[in-house]
């Protein structure tokens, strides 16, 4: 499988650490916990997910670790605004960022720490740095990342620091390639921190943005990783002060491929709150989506490694082609038996299936070209219905394209479409499931014959009544 690394600038296989070959690590930044996440910050994870996915179809082991930054600036003032403790606020968007996920079916990575539970882990990689006179204790009493003790700072950015005033410190988290400088370790404790504060070799105060990304990816994952992930403005400086941090204490190469995912635009323009058009995944629900269309319309608008331009007719988009896709799959469903799932061998007796598969499988392995297996796979849907419509599709065809989409689908995760249950339904199976308890058959059965003339059948099981669309 090949990828786009943007430490080197270029598409290159995917060698993973682990002498089988195996198990491959992957570090991807996870989000700020401060607010409800946008769809921007989505478009990233769904990337993210699409290749947690991808290398699975590949036949590797991930193991994925992102994040939860639950200390800094932005969590800080929250917190004061609404008067909550630190821990308590930024509970409320972690599971706010879980239920968002869950809404767009994203895989959740199998570790997801809050930062402020490895707080030991940071203070010792900052001890490590200072032993190693790669950090400096400033005379404000933080700590400070010697950018000219690491020559290979600016590699990822392929930044030039020529010029650069030595000793110039940054002591915020966030800053442009103008304001390059030895950058925050540490930050002592100041009065508008308020409760926020741990002590340390330095005295009370807090661990800086970076070092919390370097000291979680080498406690779970090891001083080198095979995967780093995140959006593109993270190159810098976050990223690129992580190599430093990590490098410097360890020596070894600590990421084997940077992946960096582009903006998520709205009507073209970048999203801003002064603009209004700053959506989050629950905004794009209340207009009548659902998290379904959302993440087709995130995986599918372009390909990752391109701006993505969110529009709602972009959503109307991501509705048709998922009614296309639904109604192919109620055709293919209706004429494929029950069988075992085929071989690659026997695959073959449906030479398009085939095809199909071999080609969804050069595309993601091509720096996952989603959008070119998309389009391969309208182009069977098509054939499909020809098929159909001639008569011509056998069983066991239909059996192969079932199978290709339970494979296709294992990587796009649309899964089933959601069917909402009208009211006036609910209604009638709620009074429906009393009548049964109190073994009023006949009125139940009444109730079904109710519900049947609306255009639904219901089922009994032993886990109760089971509604289908008629
Ligand atoms: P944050 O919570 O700000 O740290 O962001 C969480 C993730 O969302 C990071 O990987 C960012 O790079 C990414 N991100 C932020 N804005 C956008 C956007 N407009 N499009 C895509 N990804 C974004
Ligand atoms: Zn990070």
């Amino acid at each position: 499988m090949q990828l786009f690394n943007t430490l080197t600038r270029a598409v290159e296989p995917i060698i993973p650490l682990d002498p089988a070959g195996k198990r491959v690590s992957l570090y991807v930044c996870g989000p700020t916990i401060y607010n409800y996440g946008h769809i921007g910050n989505f478009r990233t994870y769904v990337a993210v997910d699409l290749l947690r996915r991808s290398l699975r179809h590949f036949g590797y082991n991930v193991d994925h670790v992102m994040q939860f930054t639950d200390v800094d600036d932005k969590t800080i003032r929250g917190a004061r605004e609404k008067n909550l403790p630190l821990k308590e606020f930024t509970a409320i968007y972690r599971q706010a960022f879980l239920e968002d996920a869950k809404t767009l079916n994203i895989e959740i990575p199998e570790r997801t720490p809050n930062a402020t539970d490895h707080i030991p882990a940071m203070i010792a990689l900052i001890q490590k740095l200072l032993d190693k006179k790669s950090a400096y204790v400033s005379d404000d009493g933080s700590v400070y990342f010697r950018i000219a003790s690491f020559p290979d700072y600016g590699c990822l950015c392929h930044l030039d620091l020529e010029g650069l005033i030595s000793g110039a410190r940054v002591s915020q988290d966030e800053y442009e390639k103008e304001g390059v400088g030895d950058f925050v370790l540490w930050k002592k404790w100041v009065a508008a921190d308020g409760e926020v504060g741990w002590d340390s070799p330095w005295g009370k105060g807090r661990p800086g943005w970076h070092i919390e990304c370097s000291a979680l990816s080498m406690e779970h994952l090891g001083p080198q990783i095979d995967i780093h992930g995140g959006g593109t403005d993270l190159r810098f400086p976050h990223h690129e002060n992580e190599i430093a941090q990590s490098e410097a204490a360890t020596g070894l190469p600590f990421v084997g491929h940077w992946f960096h995912v582009e903006h998520l635009l709205v009507d073209g323009q970048k999203m801003s709150k002064s603009l209004g058009n700053m959506y989050t995944v629950r905004d794009v629900l209340d207009r009548g989506y659902t998290g379904r269309e959302l993440r087709y319309a995130l995986l599918s608008g372009a390909n990752y490694a391109k701006n993505l331009n969110f529009t709602w007719q972009g959503m109307e988009d991501a509705k048709t082609a998922l009614q296309r896709i639904d109604e192919w799959r109620k055709r293919v469903r209706a004429v494929a038996p029950a069988l075992p799932p085929p071989d690659s061998e026997q695959m073959e007796a449906s030479p398009g299936v085939a095809t199909f598969l071999r080609e969804l499988d050069l595309a993601l392995a091509n720096d996952l070209n989603i959008n070119d297996a998309l389009g391969r796979f309208f182009s069977l849907i098509r054939e499909t219905h020809k098929a159909l419509d001639a008569g011509t599709l056998t069983p066991l065809q239909a059996h192969h394209l079932k199978v290709a989409w339970n494979k296709f689908d294992a990587i796009l995760g649309l899964g089933d479409a959601v069917v909402a249950v009208p009211a006036e339904i609910q209604a009638l199976l709620d009074q429906r499931a009393e009548a049964r308890k109190a073994k009023n058959f006949s009125l139940s059965d009444e109730l079904r014959k109710k519900i049947e003339v609306l255009g639904w059948k219901v089922k009994d099981t032993a886990k109760g009544q089971e509604l289908l669309p008629g």
